[in-house]
């Protein structure tokens, strides 16, 4: 998983992504929700990014994810801060992880992060969207609250559990399932 500062970074700057997940080295993520031009002319990905075929987003997903991750950075920031003024989002969302550090919130607040980062892939084409899987019930919930995302060049398939209730008692967080886990998940089938 990304760090809190890179995924900051990918938003804001450079997509530079990680190893696992590299980025195309362009402009920041929320930049190009923000840019038409930089919508309409998809970057090339190199090591499973945007599936072939997938659409440039329609304009209106882009300004309404831009605007929703703004507002969120705000609050958040503000929240981290424990502060009741504020910020510009920019200065927000680059505020937040030294506000995450001195909250003691790294992993929760770098989860929230990876969720808008992972948003802003998918709605410019970079990654394919998740799919549900309706069927199958989460080994730890037990609700029918499960998404993927297949395999793709670099990367093993993968599933999580999308019930903010739910507590997985390693991480804490609500269940993640790859390789072997993921294989019982997909035994756990609803009647
Ligand atoms: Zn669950």
């Amino acid at each position: 998983m990304q760090t809190l500062d890179e995924l900051v970074r990918d938003l804001l700057d450079r997509w530079d992504g990680d190893e696992k997940h590299p980025g195309d080295g362009g402009p920041g993520l929320i930049t190009r929700l923000d840019d038409l031009t930089l919508r309409t002319r998809q970057p090339r990905v190199a090591g499973g990014g945007a599936a072939p075929g997938s659409r440039p987003p329609a304009s209106l997903d882009a300004v309404h994810w831009s605007t929703a991750i703004k507002a969120q950075a705000r609050i958040l920031d503000m929240e981290l801060r424990a502060s009741s003024h504020m910020q510009q989002w920019d200065r927000a969302l680059r505020a937040i992880p030294p506000g995450a550090e001195a909250a003691g919130r790294v992993a929760e607040v770098a989860s929230t992060v990876g969720g808008w980062h992972s948003v802003c892939r998918t709605v410019l084409g970079l990654q394919e969207p998740a799919r549900e899987m309706r069927h199958v019930l989460c080994l730890v919930c037990e609700q029918r609250s499960i998404k993927t995302r297949p395999a793709s060049e670099g990367e093993r398939s993968r599933a999580w559990c999308t019930n903010p209730d739910c507590v997985d008692e390693d991480t804490g967080r609500p269940a993640r399932y790859e390789g072997d886990r993921l294989s019982l998940l997909t035994e756990n089938r609803a009647s």
